[in-house]
């Protein structure tokens, strides 16, 4: 499918001339041996007086070389939340557009779609969890900007059939955005070897799950260059400070350790899953590809006031379409699932 980023970017942006900041302009110099007397910062060591790389450079290396993309088809955001925010802010024009989204899913979507003042066509999966692509094309009309995928999904766990996701992107004439964040703890591989392929996908990641760094707040967006080059007209200049790049760099260059976290967290899920399933209350264990596992159960809201009693905090979902009476647990460190299996056996 061919797509001219043009005929879908709001017009505002379209011809907008985005800030310059004073790192901006000098970022082909060798910096070691310049003195700065441009950006008004404090001339005195903290390790943080001065201004941050706006373009991330260094932490772009890292991902575009262990994801075989270009740094050019990478922006980085205040976690995916400033991603997703910046595509309505690029593509969605207020109270004329519209997005498609599939719940049950990752709550964001239509809390952004709100914010921007943006339609939001809900698109219910089916009662397997995948996307009803046929409904999905009936609901799009001109004024229809993106459709967000979550996969894996959350809160259900699972992952999109291939067949569903190329069809919406052979079909449809806007942004594809699929939501990787939990695409670390699944089997399938990421959409990312895509990206060439179609230049209506974007695929949003997150340092927030498996890499441990939910704290540092560092979202991730591929795209193609015309994606992307959009989206860095409109980004904060400094949105992603320098501690942040720091931390990012530092834990990118342990793979091995996060490898090993995330292998320990799967292991963890799988023993999780076998125990649930014999838990008198349990009805219905789904299968997860993330960090957690949806299960439904006898009485969401009684076996959740139960288990915070004992101290452990899970999510409620009841209230979500396609999950009534159903628990999302987050798989925690091999001891605190010890603790919770100890519970989940003696609750009555
Ligand atoms: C947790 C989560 C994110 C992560 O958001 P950040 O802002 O990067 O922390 C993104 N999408 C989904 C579906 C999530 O569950």
């Amino acid at each position: 499918m061919k797509l001219d980023i043009n005929t879908i970017t709001r017009e505002n942006v379209k011809s907008l001339k985005p800030y310059s900041s004073a790192r901006d302009e000098f970022e082909d110099f060798d910096t070691a041996e310049m003195i700065f007397l441009d950006a008004n910062e404090n001339p005195f060591q903290t390790g943080v007086n001065r201004y941050p790389d706006p373009q991330q450079l260094s932490v772009k290396a890292i991902l575009a070389k262990n994801n075989k993309v270009k740094t050019s088809q990478i922006l980085l955001g205040n976690g995916s939340d400033e991603v997703l925010d910046l595509l309505f802010r690029a593509f969605c024009e207020p109270k004329i557009d519209n997005i498609i989204s599939l719940p049950p899913t990752y709550g964001m979507y239509s809390v952004l779609a709100d914010i921007n003042a943006v339609e939001n066509r809900e698109v219910l999966l089916s009662t397997d969890f995948q996307p009803q692509v046929d409904q999905i094309l009936d609901t799009v009309d001109d004024s229809t900007k993106i459709i967000f995928l979550c996969s894996p999904n959350n809160p259900t766990g699972n992952s999109f059939s291939d067949e569903s996701v190329v069809k919406l992107l052979q079909n449809f004439k806007g942004l594809v955005v699929i939501d990787e964040a939990y695409i670390d703890f699944s089997k399938k591989e990421s959409w990312l070897t895509e990206i060439d392929e179609y230049p209506n996908l974007i695929i949003t990641q997150t340092l927030s799950k498996a890499y441990g760094l939910a704290g540092i707040r560092l979202g991730i967006c591929y795209a193609s260059e015309a994606v992307i080059s959009v989206l860095n007209k409109i980004k904060p200049p400094y949105n992603v400070n320098e501690l942040t790049q720091q931390r990012a760099i530092n834990r990118l260059n342990n793979p091995e350790t996060i490898k090993n976290e995330i292998a320990s967290i799967i292991e963890q899920r799988e023993e999780l899953v076998k125990v649930l399933l014999e838990v008198s209350f349990v009805e219905k264990v789904y299968p997860t590809e993330a960090n957690f596992v949806l299960v439904k159960v006898d009485d969401a809201n009684k076996r959740y006031d139960q288990l915070i009693e004992k101290g452990i905090v899970i999510r409620n979902r009841t209230s979500q379409p396609l999950c009534e009476n159903c628990l999302r647990l987050t798989i925690g460190i091999p001891e605190e699932n010890a603790v919770l299996i100890k519970e989940l056996k003696l609750l009555k």
